[in-house]
């Protein structure tokens, strides 16, 4: 079975950019366009992962992950913030919502595949140990 991804990015550019690398490295994909819709996957998917764009369209990534994080049903997903924001701060706000890691936009493939696999391995340990 693929590890299943979940990816909430409104730009749709940006989010077919994702998806096809992600795809083409073997993992199963499920795109989404506003956290509304990436809570209702992460619900109905239990995905292995989820990555978070930060800037949303109503709900943005950091409410959508505190309530994600605040689920006893949703809260074991790692998610991964996508962000652009550089700003001294922002690092602490997206871990203090929850997030378990965050990468930088422009997406390079290389390190968003890197990402990826660390967060997964990473999860991979937790249930090992549990
Ligand atoms: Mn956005």
């Amino acid at each position: 079975m693929p590890k299943r991804i979940v990816i909430v990015e409104d730009n749709a550019v940006n989010r077919k950019l994702v998806e096809i690398i992600l795809s083409k490295a073997g993992y199963a994909v499920s795109p989404a366009a506003d956290a509304e819709q990436g809570i209702a996957l992460a619900r109905s998917e239990h995905p292995d992962l989820i990555l978070m764009d930060i800037h949303l369209p109503g709900m943005d990534g950091l409410a959508a992950t505190r309530l994600l994080k605040e689920d006893p049903a949703t809260r074991g997903i790692p998610i991964m913030a996508l962000t652009a924001l550089a700003m001294k701060g922002d690092e602490e706000c997206i871990l203090a919502a929850g997030c378990d890691a965050y990468l930088g936009k422009p997406i390079r493939h290389e390190s968003l595949l890197e990402a990826v696999a660390r967060l997964l391995q990473a999860r991979g340990e937790a249930d090992a140990r549990t």
